[in-house]
């Protein structure tokens, strides 16, 4: 690879590794703010939990309990602070990594995934580990990296839904969490449920 020599590639990773990143994701680009020490795209995370908590934890003293959607809400929220973080224990100290074992080919191999919807380079370490150098190896993971991290930023949401819905298909069965009623959002009124009502609203109820 005699057009990204190994020492460019490595004055690269040395100018990266001296960067101040963000405390969760760790993006080696994006600004961070003094304050928060979180770029943008984290802190907008961390305001929007803070409301969240904010208005549960007030309309739970008021009505006793919150309403399934509120602790939805509240729940792929952290999970996207989950996200983030992971984002950066992913990819935060990839110029220190050998990048020999399967994590360069698996760069490779979700973003042909993601961009084309087929896995392409399958078995590609060997090649990668023979024609590579370990900071070029670093150089292209980074590039790469770049793109697959643009995916994960831009479908966050979605990746926390993920989260969640998983988390809440491991739990073991339990008492199902209390609900104290429903909004109604012409109104603004919480509709109680009282426990001696009988069962939650059913689905069709809670659409109305
Ligand atoms: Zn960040």
């Amino acid at each position: 690879m005699q057009h990204i020599p190994e020492d460019y590639c490595a004055d690269t990773m040395e100018h990266i590794r001296n960067r101040t990143t963000c405390e969760w994701c760790h993006h080696p680009k994006r600004p961070v703010m003094q304050r928060t020490k979180l770029c943008k795209h984290c802190n907008r995370i961390r305001l929007i939990l803070n409301t969240l908590e904010e208005r549960n934890r007030a309309f739970a003293e008021k009505h006793g309990g919150l309403t399934f959607t509120m602790q939805w809400e509240v729940d792929v929220q952290r999970a996207m602070v989950q996200s983030a973080q992971g984002e950066g224990k992913m990819y935060g100290r990839f110029y220190d990594e050998d990048l020999n074992d399967l994590k360069l080919e698996h760069e490779w191999r979700i973003l042909s995934e993601r961009y084309v919807g087929q896995d392409l380079f399958y078995g590609i370490v060997d090649a990668l580990n023979a024609s590579l150098g370990v900071n070029q190896r670093r150089y292209i993971f980074y590039l790469l990296s770049l793109l697959n991290r643009e995916w994960m930023r831009k479908n966050r949401r979605s990746l926390a839904y993920g989260i969640v819905q998983q988390a809440t298909l491991d739990k073991p069965p339990g008492p199902r969490p209390v609900v104290v009623g429903r909004i109604d959002y012409s109104t603004g009124k919480v509709e109680r449920v009282s426990p001696a009502a009988g069962p939650p609203p059913s689905n069709e109820d809670k659409s109305q």
